[in-house]
């Protein structure tokens, strides 16, 4: 059994993604050709923002967005300490320092009464100057927008919503990617919306910051690409990447319902023995990963049924940034991430792709249940 089955969804869909990939293979326009301007506007349209720029991938996208908004050295960057790696390594990056916040016990995302709790010990420290929010939407789940929002208004911070898992998701049916003055987001191919190599998204209704990404895109390109006005990075959407992912992002809403599908049956079957993921009011996941606890014990004994029954599961995550020996060796202090660290000791993801027979799904549940 596979934990993602990317080779189901390339079946369904082979037709329509070979033609695709065949008239770029015809017309040859191979970097920034036509495909990545139409799937741009098609996420524009499907996420509901004004900009869509395609990149090379999520963690290039979440580097964009803080280079455009001119985060730098002496700037603080507040951060979900319970992500992955790549959230947080764009932050020293780009020369400024990453403050971690805990998340909360039941959606795993950032903690806003910490958060704020964070960002008045930075002030107080006096060293950094509070500059930007990083919210992750983890597991699919988008973070709590509203609240997040409330804060960076209050101490006058940007917010950036890296939706990397989270998209698909939404709130209120506003679609994630449209949270913070930019989003980010990744077509690695496991993710929620993946191509067929690395790919990346940056979401904005600002025409300035939009502007700026696009230049950044390019080598921090002027007029054209031989006219450099700032320092960038060469990070665009490949054109055949874009051409696999028109066909996919047509496809893409059924395969969010066929997930939720797969979530509610995980849900209504393991919610016994095991804390199953939990959706605030009027919050949509994309179940870009099922997570789950079991209510007594450790996790290791269900993952060993699991195996031995032939079926993968995964950690995410088993070490906190503020755990990471990257961040360590650059000397980062850290206070008060307690429920992060006790989330990273016993939380599993189980396989969950829109692919899954429903006979697969009730031998996993079996095999968790005991029975
Ligand atoms: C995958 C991921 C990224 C990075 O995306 P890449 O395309 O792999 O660079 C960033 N943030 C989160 C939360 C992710 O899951």
């Amino acid at each position: 059994m596979q934990f993602i089955d990317l080779q189901a969804q390339y079946q369904h869909l082979k037709n329509r993604i070979d033609t695709r990939i065949q008239t770029v293979l015809d017309h040859g326009k191979y970097i920034l050709g036509p495909e990545v301007q139409e799937f741009e506007e098609q996420l524009s349209n499907y996420v509901g923002v004004k900009h869509t720029i395609g990149v090379a991938n999520g963690t290039d996208a979440l580097q964009l967005a803080l280079m455009a908004l001119g985060v730098s050295n002496g700037d603080a960057v507040f951060v979900p300490t319970f992500t992955f790696f790549a959230s947080a390594e764009v932050v020293p990056l780009v020369g400024a320092t990453a403050i971690f916040a805990d998340i909360n016990e039941k959606t795993y995302n950032i903690c806003p009464v910490d958060l704020e709790a964070k960002i008045e010990k930075t002030l107080k420290e006096g060293s950094l100057v509070p500059k930007v929010i990083i919210a992750v939407d983890l597991f699919g789940l988008p973070a709590d927008y509203a609240a997040i929002k409330r804060i960076a208004d209050k101490y006058n911070l940007y917010v950036i919503e890296d939706a990397a898992q989270g998209f698909g998701g939404s709130i209120n049916d506003k679609k994630a990617g449209s949270f913070g003055d930019i989003a980010t987001t990744s077509f690695f191919p496991a993710k929620p919306l993946g191509c067929y190599g690395d790919g990346g998204a940056a979401f904005t209704n600002d025409d300035d910051l939009a502007e700026i990404i696009r230049s950044l895109r390019v080598h921090g390109k002027g007029k054209d690409k031989y006219d450099n006005v700032r320092i960038g990075l060469n990070s665009r959407l490949d054109t055949i990447q874009a051409a696999v992912l028109i066909e996919k992002l047509i496809e893409f809403p059924i395969e969010l319902e066929a997930r939720q599908v797969v979530a509610n049956r995980y849900s209504g079957a393991l919610e016994d023995k095991f804390y199953i993921p939990f959706l605030p009011q009027g919050f949509k996941s994309s179940w870009a990963q099922y997570t789950i606890q079991a209510k007594k014990g450790d996790r290791k004994e269900p993952m060993a049924q699991l195996k031995n029954a032939g079926i993968p599961s995964v950690v995410y995550y088993g070490t906190n940034m503020h755990e990471q020996t990257a961040f360590k060796k650059l000397g980062y202090k850290h206070y008060n991430l307690s429920q992060a660290e006790t989330t990273a000791k016993s939380v599993f993801s189980l396989p969950m792709h829109p692919y899954m027979l429903e006979d697969q799904q009730m031998r996993i549940i079996s095999s968790l249940n005991g029975t």
